[in-house]
């Protein structure tokens, strides 16, 4: 099921459809004899789990088809039949969960009573003849213990019917006659808004571009906003520190195999989607962790820094790690490319098949308005199940060669590299993922580039990237010694959310105290000079002023001398400029 509210798509898949006779909501009061609610999950990588209901309400009137397929095999339930109110805590567990669906086998084999009917059933044709452009939407829960309150509800305005005797058949089979039967009466309002008749959501979220990167659009307007990504902690992409010396480490091994792929346009990323299923899917395992590729994509420019220095392009391929189905954790091993004169041969057997982001099909938008609504229309750079879902909102390129995913990193050192827990580098920037990010660069040549940067698009933004986030006292390992602190480079500079850079900062400033203090100097210099030789009326004016000028600046330069120290100290780099400017004001004092 895939829903457009308000500009924001969902998309859930179909878990189980269930029937309430009578209705759980009702319609100006009034209850309807029966109400199919189908059940799907939302399709999300949220780790906290989202469900979206389908509700259609039956009508006493022609017969329905859908309901003919089965209505002959409707299973009873024992309890159900003896129609009293289950008492205890197996009282929810007898019927199962609504969302159990999945593990119906596992879980509700001891307490189901499953008909002989096996379909196959076209559950699509529920919906045959009924309106779908105009229904209810609201945020509520599951209408039977535990009411979590994770349901976007939507329930159809056009009902659908069922004959008396179809009526008859459900009214028999799930039983709780005497309680009239098995629904839950409706609820209080409160402070929500039932959406599809008088108020429509509000289109917004789709107003919001993505790049260039603007933590509170990210955190509360753009497709996918969370608060996480300005709240959290553990969030990427980072800066490193240059590394002097390299700790050697055991190389990730890595089963990634020649294969079909899925090579796309997502709306903010180049994109392969590994085309492998089951046993033959590739692997990474890394520092006891294995994990199952899912997709390879590209930003422009690189999102990880090292010593404040973007790369020209960074590669992610995204893994799942094994055993994490429930609440799924990521592993992302990423490559730098650096420009050279020799191109990239992984790149060079699809470089000429990359898909362009298409502006045709969104009007006459501004580009990042575009591919901002593409994200909507694109889906989520994380999603594994392209060929459902990303197959109509991609922009999919007709490659079909196998790739062989290994050629990527080919040459690459995969002894050095940096690791540490962050999180999705785009919205909603889940904490869950572990970087393995290679030291080493991968080359790719001048035309290479230019493809993969007129491909992506976001021209406007300067490229597809999230730069770096707060360390916020987390580890990096992968380097034993790290190198001083170099300047930073103009891109990340523009960023609000750029680490520290006090340091250099400091130094602009010193700098510039001392050349005007070196300008004083110099023009005070002489001054003192024909003072000690002159006693003429005119230089008399001075004699009360200059010699507390020298002594303010002799003052200053001991002070500024000690700032340098501080800042030799921590900046070895710049050491030796250091050590030439505290000759200088060594100079100067002498002079003075
Ligand atoms: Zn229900
Ligand atoms: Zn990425």
């Amino acid at each position: 099921m895939i829903v457009n509210i308000g500009g924001e798509t969902k998309t859930y898949d179909l878990l189980q459809c269930h029937f309430h006779w009578g209705s759980e909501h009702s319609l100006s009061g009034q209850q309807q004899p029966l109400e199919i609610h189908c059940v799907h999950q939302q399709v999300s990588h949220s780790n906290v789990p989202r469900y979206g209901v389908l509700g259609i309400f039956f009508e006493l009137g022609a017969a329905n088809s859908f309901l003919s397929k089965f209505e002959s095999n409707l299973p009873t339930h024992e309890i159900a039949l003896r129609g009293r109110r289950l008492q205890g805590p197996g009282a929810s567990n007898l019927f199962g969960n609504p969302i159990e669906g999945a593990s119906t086998a596992r879980r509700l084999a001891a307490s189901t009573n499953s008909s002989s009917f096996v379909g196959p059933l076209d559950f699509k044709e529920v919906l045959s003849g009924l309106d779908l452009e105009h229904y209810w939407s609201y945020d509520g829960s599951f209408t039977t213990p535990p009411c979590t309150e994770a349901v976007d509800w939507y329930v159809l305005m056009a009902k659908s019917s069922a004959s008396q005797a179809q009526l008859d058949k459900f009214r028999t089979a799930m039983g709780w006659t005497q309680a009239g039967g098995n629904f839950r009466n409706p609820q209080p309002l409160s402070q929500r808004t039932i959406y599809g008749c008088l108020k429509l959501p509000q289109s917004t979220k789709s107003q919001h571009p993505w790049y260039p990167y603007q933590v509170d659009q990210w955190a509360i307007h753009v497709s996918g906003s969370n608060m996480i990504c300005k709240t959290g902690t553990f969030q990427s992409p980072i800066d490193f520190a240059q590394c002097i010396q390299p700790d050697m480490r055991a190389a990730p091994e890595i089963t990634w195999a020649k294969q079909k792929v899925t090579l796309l346009n997502n709306g903010h990323a180049i994109q392969i989607t590994a085309g492998n299923v089951g046993a033959s899917r590739g692997k990474m395992t890394v520092r006891k962790k294995t994990y199952t590729l899912l997709q390879c994509h590209w930003h422009w420019s690189s999102e990880h820094t090292v010593g404040k220095r973007q790369y020209p392009l960074e590669v992610h391929c995204v893994h799942q790690q094994d055993g994490t189905e429930e609440a799924p954790l990521y592993g992302v091993f990423g490559v730098f490319y650096e420009v050279s004169a020799v191109p990239n041969q992984f790149l060079t057997s699809i470089e000429d098949n990359l898909p362009q982001y298409s502006y045709r099909r969104l009007g006459a938008l501004g580009e990042a308005q575009q591919q901002a609504d593409g994200f909507d229309l694109f889906g989520h750079p994380m999603d594994s199940a392209p060929g459902r879902r990303v197959a109509a909102s991609s922009i999919v390129s007709t490659f079909s060669d196998p790739l062989n995913f290994q050629d990527l990193y080919n040459g690459v050192d995969l002894n050095h590299y940096w690791n540490y827990e962050g999180s999705f580098t785009t919205p909603p920037c889940t904490e869950a993922v572990d970087f393995y990010i290679m030291m080493e660069p991968a080359p790719i040549s001048q035309a290479q580039l230019a493809k993969f940067k007129a491909a992506i698009g976001w021209k406007s933004a300067a490229g597809n990237f999230r730069p770096p986030q707060p360390l916020a006292g987390r580890s990096v390992a992968g380097c034993r010694t790290v190198g001083s602190v170099s300047l930073p480079d103009t891109h990340t500079v523009k960023s609000a959310q750029c680490p520290d850079q006090t340091a250099p900062l400091v130094l602009q400033v010193i700098m510039t105290i001392l050349s005007v203090i070196i300008l004083a100097a110099i023009c005070l210099g002489p001054v003192r000079q024909s003072l000690a030789n002159s006693s003429s009326a005119r230089q008399m004016k001075f004699t009360g002023n200059v010699p507390a000028k020298v002594t303010q600046l002799k003052e200053d330069l001991k002070f500024l001398e000690l700032d340098l120290e501080t800042l030799k100290g921590t900046s070895e780099a710049n050491g030796r400029e250091m050590t030439k400017v505290q000759d200088l004001v060594k100079e100067i004092k002498m002079n003075t």
